[in-house]
Formats: structure tokens, sequence, C-alpha cells
């Protein structure tokens, strides 16, 4: 809950300024438990190209090759 030291209150999310400051005094509010930045955790990401993207890459390449040789044929 965002808090008010020159006030003496708390206020809702939705009651605050939308630049996070206390609509009676305009002072920016230290944001309570739960506001935080949430940091992302765990979650290693597999970057490796899946190997069925890769067969379909080769796949389009080899029919966009054939296609091209049936060109000059
Ligand atoms: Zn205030």
């Amino acid at each position: 809950m965002p808090w008010c030291e020159d006030c003496a209150k708390y206020y809702t999310p939705n009651s605050v300024n939308t630049d996070g400051s206390c609509p009676q005094c305009g002072e920016i509010l230290q944001l309570g438990e739960g506001a935080e930045h949430t940091h992302e955790e765990g979650g290693e990401v597999d970057e490796s190209t899946p190997w069925h993207f890769k067969l379909m890459v080769v796949a389009v390449v080899t029919y966009l090759g054939w296609r091209l040789i049936q060109l000059f044929a």
C-alpha cells in the first residue's frame, strides 16, 4: 500500500496520482510490500532452436532450391 509520511496516511494504489504521488500533498509515496519490482527468477530460457524449426527451414530451403533449379531446367 502506498504510504504518505506527510499525511500519515495509506492510500489505495488507485487513489494515488498516476505518477505515484500523494493526491493530497503531491509527495512521491513509498510503496509498501507487494508493489516491489518482481524479479524474474528461475526460468532459465533454453535459447537453442527447436529441432522442428530447423527441419522446417531445411525443408523450405530444399523446396525453394528445387523450384529454382526447375526454373532453369
Ligand atoms: Zn500526502
